[in-house]
């Protein structure tokens, strides 16, 4: 091992350098000395596996020659640490992405640092190099680093199952119940007025009765579909419970849930059923600053059952029952 070392840098004796030169060959990470000028003075046994230059043959060589790296991805030429550390007189490590080409043209992910040698005056005398080949930690990393994509996939999509409807794809009454708490909260911080519609299916249980359920369960997708193309972008619509149906307005005041109201009314009972005809009965309820908001459901709730008793097929707003108006 000691012959490898020819004018090792270094001012001890015979024995020492024999120590050191056996230290440097038993080093795991590849090992690369230059001269003050960059030229290559010695190469521990991994340096001759991963650059595939013996020490014979790098021996005075140019270290770019025997050490060329380039970035991964641009294939543009990494600038070598060690000359860096030669002209800036400080120690530099490598940029991220950076393969070792070997010299049968095959590549290597390497990690590695260089620091200037420095003689007993401080003067810069050389520049040793140490790097490793990474390729598996790399490709553990990005193998992990696609597991974690495919988590996150994977909890978006959990994620918006639990908080759809299976049957209608619409938004389920636990998202529904969400969107309601930060609407509350956003209405009374612009503050704005809040609406809210409860659909309910007329007679739907005589439909099953009659048609079957899997009839029924068509006609709930059907009324969800109609129902959210009568929407509008900001309002939300979400399935309430078995054939109800709710649809959140923000910013928008009685009238304006009432005219919205009656256009999905009409949508549903205008639709060319193919069983029979279908209708729903709306509840609507409004509330606007400083009115508590709790009430929004209860009134809306309320105005529906009103829907019902005058016959089903149409809207009422919870005002006007405590208006007393018809
Ligand atoms: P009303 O006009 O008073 O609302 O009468 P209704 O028959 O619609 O009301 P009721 O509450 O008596 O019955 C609701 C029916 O809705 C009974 C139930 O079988 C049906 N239903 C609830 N969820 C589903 C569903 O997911 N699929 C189907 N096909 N039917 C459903
Ligand atoms: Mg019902
Ligand atoms: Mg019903």
């Amino acid at each position: 091992m000691a012959g490898r070392v020819p004018e090792a840098p270094y001012n001890g004796n015979r024995e020492n350098e024999e120590w050191l030169a056996a230290t440097l060959a038993s080093i795991g990470d590849g090992v690369i000395a230059t001269d003050d000028l960059g030229r290559v003075r010695f190469l521990n046994s991994v340096a001759e596996q991963l650059t595939g230059w013996t020490q014979a043959e790098a021996f005075g060589k140019a270290m770019v020659e025997i050490f060329p790296i380039v970035d991964e991805t641009t294939r543009q030429p990494v600038p070598n640490p060690a000359l860096e550390a030669l002209s800036k007189g400080e120690c530099m490590t490598l940029a991220e992405n950076t393969v070792l080409i070997h010299k049968d043209g095959t590549e290597k992910a390497i990690d590695d640092s260089a620091a200037p040698i420095r003689d007993v005056n401080g003067r810069v005398s050389g520049a040793v190099l140490v790097f490793r080949d990474i390729t598996e930690r790399r490709r553990l990393e990005r193998q992990l680093e696609a597991y974690r994509r495919e988590l996150e996939a994977a909890n978006a999509r959990l994620a918006a199952l639990a908080t759809t409807d299976g049957l209608t794809n619409l938004k389920n009454r636990r998202a529904f119940q969400d969107k309601l708490t930060e609407e509350i909260k956003r209405a009374g911080r612009i503050p704005s007025p809040l609406s809210l519609l409860i659909f309910d299916v007329d007679h739907f249980k005589q439909f099953n009765d009659t048609y079957g359920h899997t009839a029924g369960d068509n006609v709930l997708r059907s009324v969800a579909r109609l129902l959210e193309e009568t929407a509008r972008t900001t309002d939300f619509v979400a399935r309430y419970g078995g054939e109800e149906f709710a649809v959140l307005l923000p910013d928008t005041d009685r009238e304006g849930s009432v005219v919205l109201a009656e256009r999905m009314r009409l949508a549903i009972a205008q639709h060319a059923w193919r069983e029979r005809p279908i209708t729903i009965s709306v509840g609507a309820s409004t509330l606007s600053p400083p009115e508590k908001y709790a009430a929004l459901v209860d009134d809306a709730d309320a105005a529906l059952y009103e829907s019902k008793r005058k016959g089903r097929n149409c809207v009422h707003h919870a005002a006007q029952s405590k208006l007393g108006a018809e």
